[in-house]
């Protein structure tokens, strides 16, 4: 085992928080934990995984679960691709390797929604396979202690700090290696002023020895930012409203969403139904939403009226039972907010 594995692992098992995945080996469970804590911090992460393993205790209850079930209890989370491809992925895994998880790293990243770091986190985890995990705490972690100024969102970078990685890994414990630089990275070694004077490795750490910590890591700048104007019509007419399922590849695939209009700038008037009365649309609410790479302005238009509820390529449904329906965290919100869905 080399010196700093050495250092890092001494200091995790002194250091290391109480983690329900960590407590066990079943590569389903920290297959898990893995997508639920992509994009999300931990302290958010836990209920998820607690309500998820509860309710879906094997990957063979997971497969068999109705998909809007899956989307409802991921509401909040975001990023709803992953929670449809841990569906797809948990079916995958009954109809191609006989309900089985998958044993090596190169099954692993088969399935679905898996990529290089999620399979080697289940690989080292679960099955204690040699495999270095590389995630935003070990880029942060490995670019300060070496110095290391090649953007890690580029594809060089990527590969320079994956290979660097698979050198500093202890073959004979490659999950405490794992776990440890990423919890390095997450309590010491923090984005914005890092505990220096704590840190296991800061005496072989360049970047503390040159003061330069706050330059690394090295990242390209982000693509630009897009508006987006979604204006949604809340119909209402005897305690029913309109809803629809979102296909296609956009954001929020597969939720339920209210009618729709997209205009090129904020609007004062929106046109969706034929004949429809602009006497009786009222803006009810309108809010900003971010996205990675989408800024939306979203507003609630309410319509009272018969004659929309036509409408065909629409369900219509009682008021009192929208929240069975999986819908963006925009429209979750405002369906909270609006006196036209109280519980
Ligand atoms: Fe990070 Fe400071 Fe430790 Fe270097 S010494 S790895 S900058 S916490």
């Amino acid at each position: 085992m080399g010196d700093f594995s050495s250092l890092i692992q001494d200091w995790y098992m002194e250091n290391k928080r109480n983690l329900p995945w960590r407590n066990h080996q079943d590569p389903y469970l920290i297959w898990l934990s893995e997508i639920i804590l992509q994009q999300t911090q931990v302290v958010q992460g836990l209920s998820y995984y607690e309500k998820f393993s509860q309710k879906y205790p094997t990957v063979k209850h997971l497969a068999k679960a109705d998909q809007d079930e899956i989307l409802n209890l991921w509401q909040g989370l975001g990023y709803y691709s992953r929670a449809r491809n841990l569906h797809f992925a948990a079916k995958q895994i009954v109809t191609e390797f006989d309900g089985n998880f998958p044993t090596t790293y190169d099954n692993i990243i088969k399935l679905k929604g898996v990529g290089e770091y999620t399979a080697a986190a289940i690989s080292s985890f679960a099955f204690g396979l040699p495999k270095a995990v590389v995630d935003g705490n070990v880029y942060r972690v490995l670019s300060r202690i070496y110095q290391i100024d090649t953007p890690i969102n580029s594809t060089n970078g990527k590969k320079e700090f994956q290979a660097l990685a698979n050198e500093l890994i202890d073959h004979q414990n490659p999950d405490i290696h794992n776990q440890a630089i990423m919890e390095l990275g997450a309590l010491v070694c923090k984005p914005n002023n890092p505990n220096c004077e704590t840190c296991p490795v800061h005496q072989k750490c360049e970047s503390f020895a040159n003061k330069s910590f706050n330059s690394f890591p090295v990242k390209l700048k982000k693509v630009k930012v897009k508006n987006r104007f979604l204006n949604y019509i809340v119909v209402q007419n005897n305690g029913n409203t309109l809803l629809r399922k979102r296909e296609g590849k956009g954001i929020w695939q597969g939720l339920y969403e209210f009618p729709m209009i997209e205009s090129t700038e904020s609007v004062d008037k929106v046109d969706y139904f034929k004949n429809l009365n602009q006497d009786k649309l009222i803006l009810s609410h309108r809010t900003k939403h971010l996205l990675t790479h989408q800024k939306l302005e979203v507003s609630f238009w309410v319509y009272q009226d018969d004659y929309s509820l036509n409408i065909t390529d629409f369900k219509k449904i009682k008021n009192d039972s929208i929240r069975n329906y999986p819908v963006p965290q925009v429209i979750a919100r405002y369906i909270e907010e609006s006196h036209f869905f109280k519980r």
